[in-house]
């Protein structure tokens, strides 16, 4: 099926600081998915025929902070954010290898209190290995971009005062040590965000934020994304760019 590239206009690309709001794909773990229950995976070939259909459609994968500086300048026509969550091991030998390939970039949500360790916040499924120290680090020299996903995966909405200063304040300083540059990406654990979450976010000076669904909430620091996974193949895909843009509210300055 061929569609037009202004048919799929994934970004406002208008100049204005006021457009819908940019298209965040939403990854997770890709690799093997033959125990998946919170179908959180996509296979290394599946994303490379997702980043292919993005190229056949004159779509191009960054990072949301590159997204992000290309609309404030009028430039985001044909951008897609690309998003990982977790900081799953498995991004550094799947994924990042076809985002290479397709000469993409994207963002990586980490969670500096679980370096190496495991996804022990799912209670159901296998546990999946989390990049170490080295594996970020070998991720940002590669050019993606390295976010926080908090400290420890905790929902913002129901964690106390304390805890959420750490998760917010904390994750950033701890990875802006780590790899030695700013910082300016968080990402709610669970998509989960209300009006709280997003002052401490905002706070802790982080520049933008990724949620899912955030409705109202909707701004720089509640950005709405688009879970890919591994279903989306060619048509799914057109469907949700075109859904995108008619459900999400415009974003102001972003
Ligand atoms: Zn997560």
């Amino acid at each position: 099926m061929a569609v037009p590239a202004s048919s799929v206009d994934a970004s406002s690309g208008t100049g204005t600081r006021t457009g819908p709001a940019p298209w965040v794909a939403m990854y997770h773990s890709v690799g093997d998915r033959s125990d998946d229950p919170y179908r959180i995976t996509v296979t290394p070939d599946r994303l490379d025929a997702q980043l292919a259909w993005l190229r056949r459609h004159g779509l191009r994968g960054v990072s949301v902070a590159t997204l992000l500086t290309a609309r404030a300048r009028g430039e985001g026509r044909g951008l897609v954010g690309l998003t990982f969550d977790d900081g799953y091991a498995d991004f550094v030998e799947h994924a990042l290898p076809r985002l290479r390939h397709w000469g993409c970039g994207a963002t990586l949500f980490v969670l500096p209190g679980r370096l190496g360790g495991d996804n022990a916040w799912d209670p159901l499924g296998p546990r999946k290995p989390l990049l170490t120290a080295e594996g970020i680090l070998h991720a940002a020299t590669e050019g993606i971009e390295i976010g926080s996903h908090g400290l420890t995966h905790v929902d913002l909405t129901r964690a106390d005062d304390l805890t959420l200063k750490a998760e917010t304040v904390e994750s950033r300083v701890a990875l802006q040590e780590l790899t030695g540059a700013p910082v300016g990406g968080f990402c709610y654990p669970y998509g989960t965000v209300d009006p709280r979450a997003v002052q401490a976010v905002r706070d802790a000076g982080y520049t933008y934020a990724c949620a899912i669904d955030p409705g109202p909430l909707t701004g720089p620091h509640a950005l709405p994304r688009v879970h890919v996974g591994q279903r989306d193949g060619a048509v799914r895909l057109l469907l949700k760019t075109r859904l995108h843009r008619l459900r999400r509210r415009p974003v102001e300055g972003v």
